[in-house]
């Protein structure tokens, strides 16, 4: 059996939905295949931030982004990407707010990552999701991927990013913002009722993007197929023509009179792949993506002769095993709060705990090389802590106390004892450099000065910090027992490195020519961002910017 489309795009992430619903306001003809049976992949779970330099709601200066850009690619990216970037993004947000119910707002106290780069900015270019009405998607909200409950306040309540942060970070008026979601909660009960839903109508973060997108699709009646997996590219010895997928155990043909856009995510969910390309150890069980980015799209574009980029590197983030969950969980602001530090198997410090994700697990990797014991690395924290502030799977003491966690969560997602000599007995770190890392790291609290690492020195450190926490949001001692420890994975939320593409999101030969009919976007591509990762919304911001791109490429074509 064959249909035939215009452009048939692989995968149903947030770049694959906006680049069907550009295509087809363009005039094309457009599918989407998606091999899982629910569809938004890793975007959907996200925190849905988009990093937009020059975006409508900041003062940006085009220069100064591509300055910052520039410096934190570190000329590993063609110029013409770059610039495509910085010239196109916000262009793609307007496009995206005006053709769908996605919503973005400004997120303008979010650093960039790199604060000491030329060009950094102090917050806005990172924008985050507002809620959607989950109701609007009818019965196709069933299908849409379920957030972790990390996401949700107490597991069933969303909130924005914006929100979560000034909790977090206990500003002024955040027991009220609790307060107010809470009530919004509670007084849906009707509908969550009607519907059997546990969690909250409204969705937010990476579910709101997801399911706004997916409500552009239906209003346009565009197709997504689910447990459609591509298996080959169709390619006629000069252009791709379609795709050959696997469809309730046939095999189907989509051709392509356009093109084909590739968005099926990276390969970090295929351990062979990992092994061929990635640092070790590592391991596709330590992630938080979901189980089907095994990389198939890259494979069939490599053997057409598809060039590739980037492929050692991921969007690492340290992780932590909860048992019973199918995908760990990533620390992404945590570890800026005062009092909590990492360690290697020496019980010495190895990075500013602060510091962005990415740059957290290339420490890890890095102090693993030296001395073979920081892959796991270890979070040490005490009582003070554990009563004030989550930890990955741990809410606050003051609301989860030890007695109400489950039991089984001992010795496995955290470890606990009365003094540091026998926590560091426990999980096999040395004791003697343990405590004496305390001892320095209890000094620097008490100046506000981290003399090792710098923790909290500069302001995306302390955006994550504890306000109230003087002379330095990012320090405290760790000093009152009982101790605590957490084993830190050397986690991804997808890998950085895939197949070449020019600033029109066109899959590069090995020749450096464009393959004729043949795209791709987000995780699948090599990262615009080269091996680094400039701001929150770092990757998505590029799925949808390309994937835009993509489609204005192919409608006007020859
Ligand atoms: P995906 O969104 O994973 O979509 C790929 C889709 O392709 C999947 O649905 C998959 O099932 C499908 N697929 C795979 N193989 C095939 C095949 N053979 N045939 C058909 N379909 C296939 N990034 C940001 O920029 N901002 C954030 O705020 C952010 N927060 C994050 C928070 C968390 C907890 C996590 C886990 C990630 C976060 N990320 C964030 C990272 C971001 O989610 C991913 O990098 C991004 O979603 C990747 O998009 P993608 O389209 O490449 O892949």
């Amino acid at each position: 059996m064959k249909q035939e489309f215009d452009v048939v795009v692989v995968g149903s992430g947030a770049g694959a939905m906006l680049t069907a619903i550009k295509a087809h306001d363009e005039g094309l003809s457009v599918v989407v295949l998606e091999k899982s049976e629910q569809y938004g992949g890793t975007s959907a779970i996200s925190g849905g931030g988009i990093w937009i330099p020059l975006n409508d709601q900041v003062n940006d200066d085009r220069e100064a982004a591509l300055t910052y850009m520039r410096a934190a690619a570190q000329g590993q990216v063609d110029d013409k990407r770059l610039v495509a970037y910085v010239d196109t993004a916000a262009e793609m947000v307007r496009y995206m707010t005006s053709a769908t119910r996605v919503r973005y707002a400004a997120c303008h106290r979010y650093p960039d990552y790199y604060p000491a780069l030329p060009g950094a900015r102090d917050g806005g270019r990172t924008m985050d999701p507002e809620l959607f009405d989950g109701a609007l998607l009818g019965d196709e909200l069933a299908r849409l991927r379920t957030p972790s409950p990390a996401t949700l306040l107490m597991g069933k309540v969303s909130m924005t990013a914006r929100d979560a942060h000034k909790m977090l970070a206990k500003e002024k008026g955040w027991k009220l913002i609790f307060a107010k979601l809470m009530l919004r909660f509670m007084l849906d009960w009707r509908w969550r009722k009607k519907t059997g839903r546990r969690t909250d109508r409204r969705l937010a973060l990476g579910n709101a993007l997801v399911a706004g997108l997916r409500h552009g699709l239906m209003t346009r009646n565009i197709p997504l197929c689910l447990n459609t997996a591509l298996q080959s590219l169709v390619y006629d010895g000069q252009r791709v023509t379609g795709v050959v997928a696997g469809q309730d155990g046939k095999l189907v043909e989509f051709a392509a009179r356009r093109a084909v856009v590739l968005a099926a995510g990276g390969f970090e969910r295929n351990q062979a792949l990992r092994d061929q390309y990635l640092p070790q150890p590592n391991s596709a069980q330590w992630g938080v993506t979901p189980p089907n980015n095994t990389g198939d799209t890259l494979v069939a574009a490599q053997a057409l002769g598809a060039q590739t980029d980037l492929m050692g590197w991921a969007w690492w983030v340290p992780t932590v095993a909860v048992p019973k969950e199918d995908s760990q969980r990533g620390l992404f602001a945590e570890r800026s709060l005062p009092g909590c530090i990492a360690v290697d198997g020496t019980g010495q410090r190895f990075v500013d705990e602060a510091k962005p994700y990415l740059e957290f697990v290339t420490a890890m990797y890095a102090r693993h090389r030296e001395n073979g014991r920081c892959v796991p690395a270890w979070l040490i924290f005490d009582a003070d802590f554990r009563h004030k502030y989550p930890m990955g799977p741990l809410m606050p003491g003051q609301v989860a106390p030890d007695s109400r966690l489950r039991k089984s969560w001992l010795n496995i997602v955290y470890w606990k004892a009365d003094t540091l000599e026998s926590l560091a007995a426990q999980i096999g770190v040395d004791a003697k450099g343990l405590t004496a890392t305390v001892a320095q790291v209890n000094e620097d609290a008490a100046s506000g000065v981290d003399r090792d690492y710098g923790k909290g020195s500069n302001v995306f450190d302390r955006y994550y910090g504890d306000v109230n926490v003087k002379p330095n949001p990012c320090l405290a001692p760790v000093a009152k027992g009982p101790f605590y420890a957490m084993k830190l994975d050397a986690g991804d939320i997808g890998t950085k490195g895939g197949l070449l593409t020019n600033e029109d999101a066109q899959v590069l030969h090995q020749s450096g020519a464009p393959i004729a009919g043949l795209y791709a976007i987000g995780n699948t591509s090599a990262s615009v961002m080269g091996p680094s990762y400039p701001g929150a919304g770092s990757t998505l911001g590029p799925a949808l910017t390309f994937g835009y791109r993509a489609a204005l490429h192919i409608a006007r074509a020859p």
